[in-house]
């Protein structure tokens, strides 16, 4: 059960908020969220777990909580600049 309040919310959510950016005129964008937090947003490097929700870069060093690099890797990439 609780995994279906959890999806109706998510889709509630999601038609608020297409709902409020086509209201602003503004386009609606999806990306493919494969892979968002395995990613560097910096170098583009593959992240590893570190210590508990923390990912660090193997290449360089980048040290980050995985769904803010998650989050910063979806922003990038649905702005198109990766
Ligand atoms: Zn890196």
């Amino acid at each position: 059960m609780n995994r279906k309040l959890s999806k109706w919310k998510a889709r509630t959510f999601q038609s608020m908020l297409e709902y409020k950016l086509k209201w602003l005129e503004l386009d609606v964008k999806y990306v493919n969220p494969r892979s968002s937090s395995k990613i560097s947003p910096l170098c583009s490097g593959s992240m590893a777990s570190y210590e508990g929700r923390l990912t660090k870069c193997e290449k360089c060093g980048l040290t980050m909580d995985r769904d803010i690099v998650a989050v910063l890797n979806l922003q990038m990439w649905g702005i198109g600049s990766l």
